[in-house]
């Protein structure tokens, strides 16, 4: 092994969500001097404002520290910090298979959650050093006997290999530098080898265009050399190497096996850098495993509120989209809110990122249509292809559809064991079908199902955590793709079918949700001087219906002081910049727009 490779230390720190991983890195920034501490600002490493608020790391900020040990000699310490959300499993994967080892971070007042165990099954897939802190000690409920005890049952490690620590003291942080040290294998790589690096991020700078997060593990890198990028057998030249600073890119003559850093070529195209792909020398032919395409699962529609915003909408998404691979976008006309988006997005969180950047960095005021999955349709005369179907709009007519398959995740939830009746009654009511259950100890189990992704989007979270008062946490990661029977449920207004009203929905409970949309479309619908029928069809047959009786003449006069026109004009007024549906004979249903995101609700 040369000697540089010997004083270098990939790292990583993984977690579930609020266990103190920013606060942990923070400090760990202070202790090697990396970050002086009257300019430490509140968690440096999640510089996104909506990072900050949440308290959640989206993106990932790798950073180079180095350490003198106990030892006496200095160390090259890389970081990477990872996001501990289940929509982000893949890219947290990818940084995981960048470094040998990890900081297994427990908030001691918490004790092992859902994420905590994904990430550190996802550890143990990459083979990394395990270091297991238990994390907020200063607080008075943490129970040094009792979290050590569920560390142990999990690892399999002893008392004494367990660090207990406050990020927010600093209690016992230098000894987690010095565990990093010890424990952590330095990384192996061959820098005389033809050049192969993995991409675990990249981001789109306005300067320097794409630059490519990487993991060197074979051969060297530096400006001007050509490379490729494996996985589109594009190929490029590299424009400028370097190493991570928490608030910049520090530029070097050339990164080597083992390390940690940055590679921008003249990629304009983030979508051409992607996480998991490799970065290769062109004489190279065998590239790192583990690349997916990551593909989006859940679809949503974005409007504006004042559809004239259509424009400035398309500009913002088209420049999120310039630091987003991940998110997905086609045009969508929807006879209510007018023209926006059919997006696409990783899950939910992924969702809520977008639509508060897009409200809050570009000042728009969005409307989002209920989340669905996309569905895989095969058709009778074309067996052996799928077409995406990511609205009720594109479901093609049953008569020519041999099979639908939707998403179906493999879901694990820690839960206190008093909780473990109401949490099963729950994935029971979602469809889940049951694998197994684990006991961390007496007190704590973990369930494993499998939970199509449909049942999971709309209410899940919440109500499991209502149905544990708030202790079960959850985790879930793509399976596989399944039959399902889903049927296109129709809404008829005024015996017209309005096509942003149809959903796709389990074939069984087609009728107790039409019936539901009805009543609640009546309830939303202003009543109009003539009755309106409102009806759910499956096909062409109704399935539930209801009716908003018209309004009486006399009534109306009574409540606006018996004088008809002051009404009128009211309505007129109402009516002005908002959206009406002409209806065939029957007169002008006006529904509020609002109606198409209500009634969908569950
Ligand atoms: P992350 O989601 O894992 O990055 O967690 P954060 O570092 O953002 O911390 C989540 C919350 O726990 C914040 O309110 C922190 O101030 C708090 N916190 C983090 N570490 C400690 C600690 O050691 N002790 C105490 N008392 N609070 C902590
Ligand atoms: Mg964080």
């Amino acid at each position: 092994m040369s000697e540089k490779l010997a004083q270098i230390r990939n790292f990583c720190i993984i977690a579930h969500i609020d266990h103190g991983k920013s606060t942990l890195a923070d400090r760990l920034l202070e202790l090697t001097g990396t970050v002086e501490k009257r300019d430490m600002k509140e968690q440096i490493l999640d510089s996104m404002d909506i990072e900050r608020e949440r308290g959640i790391t989206i993106k990932l900020t790798p950073v180079r520290m180095k350490y003198t040990a106990k030892d006496g000699e200095e160390y090259i310490l890389n970081l990477i910090d990872t996001p501990g959300h289940v929509d982000f499993t893949y890219e947290v994967s990818r940084s995981l298979a960048a470094v040998e080892g990890a900081v297994l971070l427990v908030d001691a007042t918490q004790g092992i959650q859902a994420q905590t165990l994904a990430n550190l099954y996802l550890a143990l897939d990459q083979n990394l050093n395990i270091i297991p802190v238990a994390n907020k000690m200063d607080l008075a409920s943490a129970d040094p006997v009792q979290i050590k005890n569920e560390i142990k049952s999990l690892l399999g490690c002893t008392d004494e290999e367990i660090i207990l620590a406050s990020g927010k003291t600093g209690k016992n942080v230098e000894q987690i530098l010095e565990r990093v040290v010890r424990d952590v294998h330095p990384p192996r790589g061959d820098a005389s080898k033809p050049l192969k690096s993995l991409i675990f991020d990249s981001v789109y700078d306005e300067y320097k265009g794409v630059i490519a997060y990487v993991r060197v593990v074979d051969g060297t890198v530096k400006k001007g050399d050509k490379v490729k990028f494996a996985s589109i057998s594009l190929e490029s030249e590299v424009l400028e190497v370097g190493f991570f600073h928490p608030s910049k890119l520090v530029p070097s003559d050339i990164l080597s096996a083992g390390e940690i850093g940055y590679i921008v070529t003249g990629v304009k195209e983030l979508g051409s850098c992607r996480v998991g792909d490799t970065i290769a020398g062109l004489e190279v032919t065998e590239f790192l495993p583990g690349y997916k395409e990551v593909k989006p699962f859940v679809f949503a529609g974005i409007f504006c509120q004042d559809g004239t915003d259509f424009l400035q909408l398309r500009q913002a998404i088209e420049k999120l989209k310039l630091n987003d691979a991940a998110l997905y976008f086609e045009t969508e006309n929807n006879s209510a809110l007018g023209f926006g988006f059919r997006c696409g997005f990783l899950g939910m969180l992924h969702l809520d990122i977008v639509q508060e950047r897009l409200e809050r960095e570009y000042g728009l005021n969005l409307s989002i249509t209920v989340p669905s999955v996309g569905y895989h349709i095969y058709l009778r005369n074309k067996p052996e292809e799928y077409i995406l179907v990511k609205s009720s709009q594109d479901f093609p007519d049953p008569s020519v559809i041999d099979k639908v398959l939707e998403p179906i995740m493999t879901v694990d939830i820690v839960t206190p064991s008093d909780y473990i009746g109401p949490v099963m009654q729950l994935c029971a009511e979602k469809r889940g079908s049951y694998i197994s259950t684990e006991y961390l100890d007496q007190k704590r189990a973990i369930l494993h199902y499998k939970i199509s992704l449909s049942s999971i989007i709309l209410d899940f979270y919440d109500r499991l955590k209502s149905v544990s008062s708030g202790y079960a946490s959850l985790n879930y990661q793509f399976a596989d793709y399944a039959p399902a029977k889903v049927v296109k449920l129709d809404i008829l207004i005024a015996q017209k079918r309005i096509d942003s009203l149809s959903s796709l929905i389990y074939e069984d409970e087609a009728y107790s949700v039409g019936k539901k949309m009805v009543e609640k479309l009546k309830e939303i619908l202003p009543r109009q001087m003539f009755e309106i029928k409102i009806q759910a069809a499956l096909g062409g047959k109704v399935i539930a219906s209801e009716r908003i009786s018209a309004m009486k003449k006399d009534v109306t006069a009574k409540l606006y002081g018996g004088d008809i026109t002051r009404r009128m004009k009211l309505l007129e007024k109402q009516k002005k910049g908002k959206k009406k549906m002409k209806l065939m004979g029957m007169g002008t249903v006006e529904i509020p727009p609002e109606a198409f995101i209500e009634v969908f609700k569950r």
